[in-house]
């Protein structure tokens, strides 16, 4: 398939202040869109101004959400030159949330090089300043006029890019989470594991009673006993336990996610053992109180590395430590950071260059 490239009509002007730039709300001149259709498969890739789509109202997406996404970052280097994080590893996962779903697997090879030729093109968009980033966003949705249940015969995939400002603005700082003790994220044989809209529709009943009652995030138990923890919104749980390095395994429910992956890479680098299973919330709550929970955290693209200040289920709250962002958790984040901007040594090859 060729890459076909559009010229631009009207350019925005250039990002003001970098450190001005909220999360999600502006993009790029330009974005990448290729169509699928039964037939022919994949094609019409193009890179093209970034745009309203015409969707047709009785497109599959909009009744029955076939739709997934993903998430992933560029960094800009001091030399100028542009950095991704692992991106083989997000494409990867694209497909497996598209195979999930029902919906057609692109050619990673193709669709990783049309990523990158888009962020060459809109490289001035990348933006300059400490912990900034363009935060990229693959997208596919099912756009078949039908009103039926099935897998659509059409989609669209397109790729949009959205410049960031650091996501700390004033240094890295624990959050307050809620134990959802009721509703649940994801159960065994849902689609957890798939990085797919509907999820986050599901979660927001949860969120929003989180933030009623004052606290940032949920957590979600298992949804078979309510006992075990699955993940914070978007972002894996880690746990420093007994000095070592819980979190929950990956068995259908929960994502498998990035910034997990490279976290437990480095902390078995760093000496930590690891034990990948479900820690329960009896332990979130007597560890914090006897001391044998030292350190929370979560990981994901968008906040690399989340400190927890405390946690909160049914009438109960805890305070980790001091409430302040643990050791080993600003270690990590210092680390995957450095590797992210250049300023340390990248051995496992996580980075690609623009
Ligand atoms: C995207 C996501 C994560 C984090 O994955 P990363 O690859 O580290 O960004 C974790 N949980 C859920 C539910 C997610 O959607």
């Amino acid at each position: 398939m060729d890459l076909q490239i559009l010229p631009i009509t009207e350019p925005k002007p250039p990002i003001k202040d970098e450190n001005e730039l909220v999360f999600g709300k502006q993009f790029t001149d330009r974005m990448l869109v290729m169509e699928y259709d039964r037939d022919k498969g994949w094609h019409s890739a193009r890179i093209e101004p970034y745009g309203p789509l015409t969707l047709d109202p009785a497109a599959m997406v909009l009744h029955y959400s076939q739709e997934i996404f993903e998430g992933l970052k560029a960094f800009r280097r001091p030399d100028g030159s542009i950095a991704m994080f692992r991106p083989a590893d997000n494409v990867a996962r694209f497909n497996r949330s598209a195979e999930r779903m029902c919906m057609p697997e692109v050619d990673e090879k193709f669709f990783l090089d049309a990523m990158l030729k888009l962020i060459e093109l809109e490289s001035d968009w990348v933006p300059h300043s400490a912990g900034t980033s363009l935060y990229i966003r693959p997208t596919m949705i099912a756009t078949e006029p039908m009103l039926g249940v099935r897998p659509a015969d059409q989609y669209l995939c397109y790729v949009i890019l959205c410049p960031v400002s650091a996501y700390y603005k004033g240094g890295i700082a624990p959050v307050k989470i809620w134990i959802s003790d009721y509703y649940v994220r994801a159960t065994q044989g849902g689609t957890g594991e798939a990085k797919t809209g509907g999820n986050y529709a599901a979660s927001l009943y949860a969120a929003k009673e989180a933030a009623e009652n004052g606290y940032d995030q949920v957590l979600w138990l298992d949804a078979k006993e309510k006992r075990f923890v699955e993940e914070v919104g978007s972002m894996n749980m880690l746990f420093l336990y007994d000095g070592k390095i819980v979190t929950s395994p990956l068995k259908g429910t929960v994502l498998d996610g990035i910034t997990r992956r490279s976290v437990l890479t480095l902390v078995k680098e760093m000496g930590y053992e690891v034990e990948e299973r479900a820690l329960s919330v009896d332990e979130i709550l007597e560890g914090a109180t006897n001391g044998r929970l030292e350190e929370a955290f979560g990981t994901g693209t968008a906040v690399v590395i989340s400190p927890v200040g405390s946690f909160c289920y049914k009438d109960q709250t805890v305070q980790l430590g001091d409430g302040n962002t643990g050791k080993l958790t600003m270690e990590l984040y210092n680390k995957l950071t450095a590797i992210q901007y250049g300023q340390e040594e990248d051995p496992h090859n996580w980075i690609t260059m623009v």
